[in-house]
C-alpha cells in the first residue's frame, strides 16, 4: 500500500509558518491583505471565496470579498481590479474564475498589477516563472511541488509526467518541474499512447479533470502520485468526491499518493496565503521568509 500523503496536515503547518510571519510584520506595522472578487453565483465560486476570507483572516491578514452581480460588465470589472491595485492596503488580488460570458478572463487577469497577482496567472508572472525570475506562482502547482518535496526532498533526474495542459496548472507544474531537473513529459487529450507515457513515470501529477481516468494499473510501481483534479460525481446513489485518478488501486502500487479530498485541495488556499505574504514582503522590500 503507498504512504497517503496529507495535504491538509501540510497546509495546516504552511498556514502556522504564515501567521507567525504575519505576527512578525504586524510588529513593522504591516497587515498582508487579500482582496478575492467574485462575479455572478456560481455555487463552486461561492464555497470558495468564503473560504479563502475565512483563511485569510484566521492567519491574521486583511480579508476584502468584493461580490458582484452576474451581469456586472467588463468595464466595471476592470474598474474594481484598478481600485484595488491602487489601494495600499492590499497586497493581493484574486479574481475568481470562471467568469461570466460578457467578461474575457484574459483582460481581466492581465489588468491586475502583476506585483499584487497572488493567483500568478497574469502574462508577466507566466514569462517570469519560465525565466527563473523571481514570480508569483499559481498557488495549485506550487501547493504540488511543496509536497513532492516533501515526500521525496530530491526530484533531480526523475520522470515527471504531467497529464493536463492547462495555463493555471498542467503548463506551471511542468515548468516548476523542469526547475526541479525532473524530466518532464506534459501529456493532453492529442497524446498518443497515455497508459505508456504514464508507465515510465517516477512523478505522476494528474490534472485532467475526468473522474478516475488514470488507472491504478498505468502507475508504475513505487511511483508518487499527486492527483489535482476535483470531481463530483454519484455512486450508488450517494454524491462523492474524487480526484482524476483511480485511488483504490493506484494506492496498491504507488509509493505514495495524495487523496481526494484532502491532498491538493488544502494546499491551494495555503499557497495563495504564502504568495499574498511573498507579495507583502516584496511590497516593503523585506526579505521573503522561506516556508517549505
Ligand atoms: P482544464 O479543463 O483547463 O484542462 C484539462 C486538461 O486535461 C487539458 O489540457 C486537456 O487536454 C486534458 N485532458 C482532458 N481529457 C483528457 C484525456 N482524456 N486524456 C489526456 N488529457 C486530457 O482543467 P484544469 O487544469 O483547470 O483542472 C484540472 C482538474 O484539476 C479539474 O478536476 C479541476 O477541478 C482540478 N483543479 C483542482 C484545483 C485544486 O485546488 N485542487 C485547482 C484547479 C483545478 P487538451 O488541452 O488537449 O484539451
Amino acid at each position: 500500500m503507498g504512504k497517503l500523503i496529507n495535504g491538509k496536515e501540510f497546509a495546516d503547518n504552511l498556514c502556522k509558518k504564515i501567521a507567525t510571519e504575519v505576527t512578525k510584520l504586524k510588529d513593522k506595522s504591516i497587515k498582508p491583505g487579500l482582496a478575492v472578487v467574485r462575479v455572478g453565483e456560481d455555487p463552486a465560486s461561492a464555497v470558495y471565496v468564503n473560504m479563502k476570507a475565512k483563511k485569510t483572516e484566521e492567519v491574521g491578514m486583511h480579508s476584502v470579498t468584493k461580490i458582484l452581480d452576474e451581469n456586472t460588465s467588463q468595464e466595471d470589472l476592470l474598474k474594481i481590479v484598478e481600485e484595488l491595485n491602487k489601494d495600499d492596503a492590499i497586497n493581493g488580488i484574486l479574481v475568481q474564475l470562471p467568469l461570466p460570458k460578457q467578461i474575457n478572463e484574459d483582460a481581466v487577469i492581465n489588468s491586475i498589477n502583476p506585483d499584487k497577482d497572488v493567483d500568478g496567472f497574469h502574462a508577466i508572472n507566466t514569462g517570469r516563472l519560465w525565466s527563473n525570475i523571481d514570480s508569483l506562482v499559481p498557488c495549485t502547482p506550487l501547493g504540488c511541488k511543496m509536497l513532492l518535496l516533501n515526500e521525496l526532498k530530491d526530484l533531480t533526474g526523475k520522470k515527471a509526467i504531467i497529464v493536463g495542459r492547462s495555463n493555471i496548472v498542467g503548463k506551471p507544474m511542468a515548468s516548476l518541474l523542469i526547475g526541479e531537473n525532473c524530466t518532464v513529459t506534459v501529456a493532453h487529450s492529442k497524446t498518443k499512447d497515455l497508459e505508456g507515457e504514464v508507465k515510465k513515470s517516477d512523478i505522476v501529477v494528474a490534472a485532467v479533470g475526468v473522474p478516475e481516468m488514470v488507472k491504478g494499473s498505468w502507475i508504475k510501481p513505487g511511483a508518487t502520485v499527486i492527483d489535482v483534479g476535483i470531481n463530483r460525481i454519484e455512486r450508488d446513489g450517494k454524491k462523492k468526491l474524487v480526484g482524476d485518478v483511480e485511488f483504490i488501486e493506484a494506492e496498491k502500487i504507488a509509493g505514495a499518493i495524495t487523496p481526494v479530498p484532502g491532498g491538493v485541495g488544502p494546499m491551494t488556499i495555503a499557497c495563495l496565503l504564502h504568495n499574498t505574504l511573498i507579495a507583502t514582503c516584496r511590497r516593503h522590500n523585506i526579505e521573503v521568509p522561506r516556508l517549505f
